[in-house]
């Protein structure tokens, strides 16, 4: 069996906020903190290769370990050597629990399957939940035990624990209840995950926007034998936007102090990010670079903050333009074409099109990184904030 070769060093702390760069240590290589972890959602960053990621400046992605049940199934993926020789990719890994696509199915419904009532397709229980599978009908039980072995079976370097995932609006009482859950789930994934020490848990802090849930949670997850710690349900379940960093408000000064790697999951605008850095935050993961490039949207710092720092490459504005996506940007996109060219691609819904935004986007938010971990190493970390968001 291999051993543990997880670490977390924290290379520099800002003197003027609470942001700061470290390298987390995985078995498949180095992550520079803070870092932006796209996702991968079907064991593939959509529309490029490995080869193009690690191109872009970043180190590390997100697989669903919900969809690698369906489709190949987990079984599959192990047989084949697990996630990093099934998809040729030599870097690091992470994977999330399941469980908030399963929760999810029970707030929102399946897709396209707006007829369905909730309460006939999920139903939580103390041993996990049971939901019946979007594919072929059919009811699948899963809980701490089957996620762990689940990304036991894909090899990912740092696993998620499984947690009941809450969605807002929400009682104390049932937050509460979902919390001692969580709590309680944890116990068993770390229990588990022994078998396996060459993978890094990470637990998660619940409470949904309830400031004594949350630091009663917060402490529970910083006294279990875990890796590294990621705060859960804020960003994706619809929660006011002023809970989300309220959240960190509360958490982080429990967190920060035992040095161990803080991920905050679901947040991937520019504004939230470097907001979750100022606070502590050691990585993050969203869907926004890949998903937007492939709607055209693409990244550029001098769009501006109140458009999102993106802007729309399908507008006709762009029809005749010899310039690159960015003027100065170095990727491989921009080196290469123009965006009346790209504007082409898109309004044709040529595959190349989602291709060059998806490596442009990317880049971006792997320059933004850098330039963030090299604004903290020199103590100018509110410089670059005041920079970008003014
Ligand atoms: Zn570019």
């Amino acid at each position: 069996m291999k051993m543990n070769n997880f670490n977390f060093t924290i290379t520099h702390k800002d003197i003027n906020s609470s942001a700061r760069t470290g390298v987390i240590k995985t078995p498949h290589g180095h992550i520079r903190t803070p870092a932006f972890v796209p996702v991968g959602t079907a064991a593939t960053v959509k529309a490029i290769t490995p080869e193009e990621f690690k191109a872009c400046n970043l180190d590390v992605f997100f697989v669903n370990t919900y969809h690698m049940l369906f489709r190949p199934g987990t079984d599959v993926v192990k047989h084949m050597g697990g996630l990093h020789t099934f998809m040729n990719w030599t870097g690091a890994v992470m994977t999330d629990s399941a469980g908030f696509q399963a929760f999810s199915l029970g707030e929102f419904g399946p897709r396209n399957s707006s007829s369905v009532k909730t309460e006939q397709i999920v139903r939580i229980r103390e041993d996990g939940i049971s939901f019946k599978s979007v594919w072929d009908g059919s009811t699948i039980h899963l809980g701490p035990i089957e996620s762990m072995k689940a990304q036991q079976d894909l090899g990912s370097d740092i696993v998620m624990a499984f947690d009941e995932c809450t969605f807002y609006p929400i009682s104390e009482k049932r937050a509460r209840e979902a919390m001692m859950r969580t709590h309680r789930w944890l116990e068993m994934c770390v229990k588990e995950m022994k078998k396996t020490p060459q993978q890094s848990l990470y637990g998660i802090v619940q409470g949904s926007v309830f400031e004594n849930l949350r630091r009663e949670s917060a402490e529970f997850i910083a006294h279990q034998d875990i890796r590294g710690i990621a705060i859960g349900s804020v960003a994706n379940s619809k929660e006011p936007r002023e809970k989300v960093f309220s959240v960190l408000d509360w958490t982080l000064p429990i967190l920060l102090p035992i040095e161990k790697p803080i991920h905050f999951l679901g947040i991937g605008e520019i504004e939230d990010i470097i907001l979750s850095v100022e606070k502590g935050i050691d990585s993050l993961d969203c869907i926004t670079p890949t998903r937007m490039g492939r709607m055209g949207w693409i990244f550029d710092k001098s769009a501006g903050l109140k458009n999102k720092f993106r802007y729309d490459i399908s507008s006709k504005d762009f029809v005749q333009d010899k310039k690159p996506l960015v003027p100065g940007c170095t990727c491989y996109t921009c080196a290469n074409y123009s965006r009346s060219y790209i504007h082409h691609l898109f309004r044709c819904r040529e595959l190349l099109a989602y291709r060059l935004a998806t490596i442009h986007n990317l880049m971006f938010f792997g320059n933004l990184m850098e330039e963030i971990r090299d604004s903290i190493h020199n103590n100018s970390f509110i410089t670059l904030k005041n920079n970008w968001l003014r």
